[in-house]
């Protein structure tokens, strides 16, 4: 924990009242069913707009060493850490039209990464790659996805717009049956989903959302053919166009500088303001970084997440607003469990907390001119009650003449929408164009939600097995019924702001299974008892969260008010100890998940 200037019992007090007034304005019984997915009538929300025609092709019925689901980063590092290991036929399947993932469905303009690049793209040791700025643009990282793939050879036997509908282990070909939804049935001896963790976008469930006459569509799915421009901006097709946008979370605050250059009037409308902290990008050069020296990325990841997992570090390499405000993530991340006296802790941490607080509401006042915006854009809640955002170009759009703040907490978000535009607060906004940038379900996608059908030994369905107490698994990855089956993922593992770097530890692990069990002639899977110990360790020292969360305002992180942290139960002793635990365990025990490969009956 930061040491803070004094804050006044009188004033935590009040900023405990303050909090919980705005945590009840929002709170809304309907919860998570509040919103909208983008299937049947809204199903052209989530269409493919950067991939224009899907070539034809005959379906597939070969045999590949492994199926890779998802060709996000994920996929991605999974695949090139399998190439590292030897391994031939690797099939990477997308529904995108390339590799990329989130960064392949998310062009909107102004899109940055908010983690440093140095240390959010992955493998740039084995690249060669040096980002040239701190926080890199949307394009150059999904141009990195691509060279990581193109290095790996992944494009030789990947799939695009294709994806999968279901897996089944076939006991006589100790292999899986991939189907698609391409005609696809192939053969893979290993499984790896990567199937991310964000990947279905929402729509706000406002009342009359399909009478609306003019031109939506959401952040991840921009329509560039509308707007014009690119990711940089220049937006001509807004010119003379009334444009709302709904949502101010990390897109909103990235897309709405933006659209304001450009458009002829921006409405925002806005529910929950987000923490707007400093951005400061900057160039970089490869001298800035030690860019000359080997290991120097991965170094420099480490340390970043050695900071933000709590761990001592020594010197900050990043030096950023992630890494200064690392003990009020505490919160966030399970990592900081292990700290002593709670009571003292506590209270120092609400001592840190009000000080940050207060220190992005005088930001707001310092920056946007007219008092009564700069008050409605002032979040009142604690500091990891919401994703913290960076930007120098946000609250100053406020400024500008053409953009108008509407604050929708009294009416619970926008209250219903017309032909010809939103009503809020009983005033129609007549509007052009309305762009969505309200985010993604958490959790709905994959073989976690049964949109993705798993059928292990005997035809058990994965969510069968595991019944209504949850996901069982060894360290999150493998599991017993379903061998050389492999889940990517925060599931029972450990998480990170820098999720690139979860995941290629991740991969690295999964790779390593791999070639294990090819060296063995074996099959990966777990004993029950494995499950059990491991279920064990993450119980054990699982941290208390729920008070906190159950004070925060609504949002994804606390299942949008019910008081509960959203994520899955993780390794309580946060990412940089998990990854340390993993690699002992690949060294001293990871035999013990190898079987043989001999059909079994049960
Ligand atoms: P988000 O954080 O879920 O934000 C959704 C926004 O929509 C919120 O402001 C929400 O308001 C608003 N909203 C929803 N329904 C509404 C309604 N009926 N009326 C008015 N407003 C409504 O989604 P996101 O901004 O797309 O970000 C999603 C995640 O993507 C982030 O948390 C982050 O993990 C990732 N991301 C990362 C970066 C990066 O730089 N690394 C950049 C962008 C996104 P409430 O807050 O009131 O619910």
């Amino acid at each position: 924990m930061t040491n803070s200037p004094a804050v006044s019992t009188e004033t935590l007090a009040e900023l405990r009242r303050r909090y919980a007034l705005e945590r009840e304005r929002r709170v809304r019984p309907d919860g998570t069913r509040q919103y909208l997915a983008a299937d049947a009538e809204f199903g052209c929300y989530a269409a493919d707009p950067y991939t224009a025609e899907t070539a034809e092709r005959e379906p597939l019925r070969d045999t590949v060493d492994v199926a890779v689901v998802g060709g996000g980063f994920g996929g991605i590092l999974a695949g090139a850490r399998l190439r590292q290991q030897g391994v031939e036929r690797i099939r990477v399947i997308d529904r995108g039209g390339d590799f990329g993932g989130t960064w392949y469905w998310n062009r909107y303009p102004g899109i940055h990464c908010d983690i440093e690049a140095h240390v959010y793209l992955p493998m740039l040791d084995e690249t060669g790659y040096v980002p040239e700025w701190k926080y890199a643009p949307g394009e150059e990282i999904r141009r990195h996805a691509v060279r990581i793939a193109e290095k790996y050879d992944l494009y030789a036997d990947a799939l695009f717009s294709t994806s999968v509908t279901s897996l089944a282990w076939d006991e006589t070909a100790q292999a899986w049956t991939v189907a698609t939804d391409r005609g696809d049935r192939f053969l893979a001896t290993y499984v790896i989903t990567a199937t991310g963790t964000m990947s279905e976008l929402k729509l706000p469930g406002i009342p009359g959302i399909e009478n609306f006459r003019g031109h939506t569509f959401h952040t991840s799915r921009w329509d560039y053919a509308y707007t014009g421009g690119t990711a940089d901006g220049g937006l001509t097709g807004l010119a003379d166009k009334s444009v709302g946008v709904v949502g101010t979370g990390a897109t909103g605050v990235q897309v709405v500088p933006k659209l304001a250059e450009d458009a002829g009037h921006l409405y925002v409308f806005q529910r929950t303001p987000s923490t707007v902290d400093v951005r400061a990008n900057r160039r970089t050069t490869a001298e800035d970084v030690g860019a000359d020296r080997d290991g120097w990325a991965r170094e420099r990841r480490d340390n970043f997440l050695r900071i933000t997992s709590g761990e001592a570090a020594g010197e900050d390499l990043v030096a950023d607003r992630w890494t200064s405000s690392a003990g009020l993530l505490e919160k966030l991340l399970p990592s900081f469990c292990r700290q002593g006296d709670r009571t003292a802790f506590e209270a120092a941490y609400e001592v840190a907390d009000a000080t940050k607080m207060n220190e992005i509401r005088a930001r707001v006042e310092q920056v946007v001119a007219d008092a009564d915006t700069a008050e409605k854009l002032k979040p009142w809640y604690r500091y990891a009650c919401k994703r913290p955002t960076f930007s120098d170009t946000y609250l100053q759009a406020f400024n500008r003449d053409n953009v108008t703040l509407v604050d929708t907490a009294d009416s619970h978000g926008i209250e219903r929408m017309t032909e010809r535009g939103v009503v809020v607060g009983g005033t129609e906004y007549e509007l052009d164009c309305l762009i969505f940038a309200t985010g993604f379900s958490v959790g709905v996608s994959g073989v976690h939600s049964g949109k993705l059908p798993v059928h292990g030994r005997g035809g058990v369905q994965l969510l069968h097995a595991w019944g209504r107490r949850g996901p069982r698994s060894l360290h999150g990855f493998t599991g017993n019924g379903f061998p050389n089956l492999i889940r990517l993922g925060a599931v029972q593992s450990a998480s990170s702001v820098n999720y690139t770097h979860v995941l290629d530890e991740h991969a690295v692990h999964a790779a390593a299974l791999v070639a294990a069990a090819e060296a063995k002639g074996a099959v990966i899977e777990p004993s029950r008892e494995a499950e059990d110990a491991w279920l064990a360790v993450l119980a054990e020292d699982a941290p208390d969260h729920e008070w906190f969360h159950a004070e925060c305002t609504p949002g994804y992180y606390n299942g949008e008010g019910r008081g509960r942290a959203n994520g899955p139960i993780a390794y309580p002793h946060g990412a940089f100890a998990f990854h340390g635990l993993l690699k002992r365990w690949r060294e001293e025990s990871m035999d013990d998940v190898l079987r043989a490969r001999t059909p079994t009956v049960r």
